[in-house]
């Protein structure tokens, strides 16, 4: 036991069981505690590597993305370049970069970021220098938007249900003997207009979740991109159509675990459910495109022409690292299709 996980027991003897997605929260975000006060989680030494870390090749291609999308709106003058959960900052280093010889982009773009964690934000103040940070995208200031976004929507709480025998339940975190349990909280009828029609009449057994705070949050980004033109790109691993299963996984130091396990000192994170989150933004009045791998992606954005062009100034090892690092990122049994790309247009 450690001390998060007696906190949350101690929280749930004395107001009942918590949603899943209250977990997940206090598991990511305890200002103490949680998993993302830990020093280095992101890394070859921490729990998950992310693209922008495998390679330089991902984030010269999110560059190549904004200067296209730049030069689409018109190269707006200035404009607000945003990403969310920036994590170590290394992304936005390799777009800057990479659109350093994009006429007038340098001079134009505004760089804000979205991040929760005191200790990334030092660490992304180091490598990125002059940046201002915003709590939400209701805070962009009125320009046009560039919003790019990887790996931060899996790091969202979901809220799971379950349909039983007895019809739907939530899944709930509840304590048993002296750990940390799963139950399963049955629905009243108010509650059950969570369950969308096509998930109703589904099997006993099947699972539904979503998450509040990513659609909360696509919801402002379609609407800040309506009022102030713009686009956002989202990568993360996800699906398109959700499976019926649970999706919530724990990785601690790249192994997965239980995930009630050492709240705090593990990862928590969940697929994303990509329809629902385009669904929202169309309702919202913004355009998507069709989802599509990060292989494909980064195929068109010209990776692989990247590479070549790198490799031809490397050692041998380095291009042997140089093609690992490709490979690791557009092959199929890789990064390539479990990872999705969606564009959202003002
Ligand atoms: N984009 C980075 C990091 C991904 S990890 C990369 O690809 O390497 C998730 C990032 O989102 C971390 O920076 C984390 O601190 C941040 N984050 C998670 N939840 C957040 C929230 N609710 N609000 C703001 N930032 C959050």
């Amino acid at each position: 036991m450690n001390m998060l996980d007696k906190i949350i027991r101690d929280l749930i003897a004395a107001q009942g069981a918590i949603s899943i997605a209250s977990y997940m929260e206090l598991a990511l975000q305890h200002p103490e505690f949680g998993y993302y006060k830990k020093r280095e989680p992101i890394g070859r030494t921490g729990d998950f590597i992310t693209a922008p870390e495998v390679s330089q090749l991902f984030g010269e291609m999110l560059g190549v993305w904004c200067a296209e999308a730049w030069r689409t709106l018109g190269k707006p003058e200035p404009f607000a370049l945003v990403e969310l959960g920036p994590g170590r900052g290394t992304m936005m280093v390799d777009i800057l970069r990479a659109t350093i010889n994009v006429g007038g982009f340098k001079d134009a773009r505004k760089i804000y970021l979205v991040e929760s964690d005191e200790a990334l934000r030092a660490r992304q103040k180091e490598v990125l220098g002059d940046v201002t940070y915003i709590d939400d995208l209701d805070q962009a200031p009125q320009m046009p938007l560039l919003i790019v976004a990887n790996e931060f929507f899996d790091s969202l709480p979901v809220r799971q249900f379950e349909k039983t025998f007895r019809g739907w339940a939530e899944r709930v975190v509840t304590v048993s003997g002296d750990a940390l349990a799963i139950a399963l909280r049955p629905l009243n009828e108010a509650e059950m207009l969570l369950i969308p029609q096509s998930f109703r009449e589904a099997e006993p057994g099947k699972m539904f979740e979503f998450s509040p705070s990513a659609q909360a949050i696509v919801r402002e980004a379609a609407r800040a991109l309506v009022s102030r033109k713009g686009k956002m790109l989202l990568i993360d691993y996800g699906y398109v159509a959700p499976s019926g299963a649970s999706t919530v996984q724990a990785l601690s130091n790249h192994v997965s675990t239980d995930i009630l396990d050492r709240p705090g000192e593990v990862d928590l994170t969940a697929h994303v459910d990509f329809s629902t989150l385009t669904d929202i933004a169309r309702a919202h009045g913004a355009k998507t495109s069709a989802i599509v791998g990060q292989g494909e992606f980064l195929t068109n954005c010209g990776i692989e022409l990247r590479a070549d062009a790198l490799k031809k100034h490397a050692t041998p090892k380095q291009a042997a690292d140089i093609h690992a690092g490709l490979q690791r990122l557009i092959d199929d049994d890789q990064m390539g299709s479990l990872f999705k790309v969606v564009e959202i247009t003002g």
